[in-house]
């Protein structure tokens, strides 16, 4: 592995570092969970885009830089450790347009992708359902045929943002098991807007009193041919791609904990006890678990360009479980005043953090995944 970081990397390290050091708002934005903090954070990807900075690894002709997999990580890097706010497109920009990339039509891509690059569409993920959790290929939802489409009918779940999205993509059962063979078989994957006629988006209430997670109820939703991605029928292939994607490196760059890693060492530095070896070691873990994820995306950078299939599995388990240590270190550290307003951003990330181990898939399911498929252990028995 070639850890070499050239001139001309460096030089576009520092042209955004220079760009986030101007355009990252001094106060942080409202949570964009909620309606006024959805708006502020779509205002920022349209910030991010004047500039070509909202996907740089995405060909110019869609709004990037055509930036190589180690630039797109030094740009997470800077991005994170200015400071700067979540990516409320990040369901597109990192699930649904890896899936274009590599399953969509160029017509699809044409028309998709420069909408989402700038901010103006934003999509929520809708393959969740009451009974198709971890068993996604349980899924109810239909999609049935009509003239020039499909017409849509079901119930989705958990959908993040959904309340306040403007399109969704999802699975829907197309051919019935009895005909396709096989409960993997037979499902289709297409998108349709989130105020389309038929369409009813309920925000689910969740603990701390924020409305952007949904439930989505179809009813007769006429999505035309056009938006289906890759063959009808055959959305299971896409549709793990898009896990892969969620799972692997793009969903979450390492510098998202480099930067917590920093704050972490700062806080040891401003309120840890230096006899206290024990919680010494945990902080030093916890920043050699970040120093590692990075390497390992480095690796690859310089090699295969990323975890994909099964091994995007581990790459979940490592980035979850790491999010998880930094934070309950944090909060140890803090003891009782990580629950006090002005530390809030450590309390908030462990709530979040807490839902990793969750989203994307289970780190059940993925111990399973790891377990069988790239250890070749024998199958566990299924309930
Ligand atoms: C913060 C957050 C955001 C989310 N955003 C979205 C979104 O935008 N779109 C979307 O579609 N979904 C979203 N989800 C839903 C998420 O994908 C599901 O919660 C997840 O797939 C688990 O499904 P489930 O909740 O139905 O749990 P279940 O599948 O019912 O699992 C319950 C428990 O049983 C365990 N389990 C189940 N089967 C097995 C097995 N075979 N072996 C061992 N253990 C097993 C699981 O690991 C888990 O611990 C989100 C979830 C969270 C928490």
């Amino acid at each position: 592995m070639d850890l070499q970081i050239s001139a001309e990397d460096q030089e576009f390290r520092a042209e955004a570092r220079d760009w986030l050091h101007r355009h990252v708002p001094a106060r942080r934005l409202p949570s964009l969970e909620t309606g006024a903090g959805f708006a502020a954070h779509r205002a920022w990807e349209q910030e991010l885009h004047a500039d070509r900075w909202s996907v740089v690894s995405w060909p110019q002709q869609y709004g990037g830089r055509d930036a190589s997999l180690l630039r797109w990580l030094l740009f997470e890097e800077e991005y994170y450790a200015a400071g700067a706010p979540g990516r409320v497109s990040q369901n597109g920009i990192n699930l649904l347009a890896p899936t274009l990339f590599e399953h969509g039509t160029e017509e699809q891509r044409a028309r998709i992708l420069p909408e989402m690059a700038s901010g103006a569409t934003v999509w929520a993920q809708a393959w969740s359902e009451p009974g198709a959790g971890s068993d996604l290929a349980a899924l109810r939802s239909t999609a049935t045929r009509t003239e020039g489409g499909w017409l849509l009918d079901g119930a989705k779940t958990w959908s993040s943002r959904a309340a306040f999205a403007d399109r969704a993509f999802g699975l829907f059962r197309s051919i019935p098991v009895e005909q396709s063979g096989a409960r993997h078989r037979g499902l289709s994957y297409l998108m349709f807007p989130l105020d389309a006629p038929g369409v009813t988006v309920r925000p689910i209430g969740r603990l701390d009193g924020k409305p952007a997670f949904a439930e989505i109820f179809l009813d007769g939703v006429f999505v035309p041919d056009r938006d289906v991605i890759g063959e009808a029928g055959q959305g299971w292939r896409a549709a793990m791609s898009t896990a892969g994607n969620e799972r692997g490196l793009t969903l979450r760059s390492p510098g998202r904990f480099l930067a917590a890693a920093d704050r972490l060492v700062e806080l040891w530095r401003q309120v840890g006890d230096p006899g206290d070896t024990a919680m010494a070691e945990r902080v030093a873990d916890a920043v050699i678990g970040a120093r590692a994820y990075q390497l390992s995306a480095f690796a690859a950078a310089s090699g295969d360009g990323g975890p994909t299939g099964a091994a995007s599995s581990l790459n979940k388990l490592h980035w979850s479980e790491l999010d998880l240590t930094l934070h309950e270190t944090a909060l140890d550290l803090l003891g009782p005043d990580g629950e006090l307003a002005d530390v809030e951003d450590w309390s908030e990330g462990y709530v979040f953090a807490l839902a990793g181990p969750i989203y994307g898939g289970t780190n059940e399911i993925q111990r399973d995944i790891v377990a069988e498929r790239l250890l070749g252990l024998p199958k566990g028995r299924r309930g």
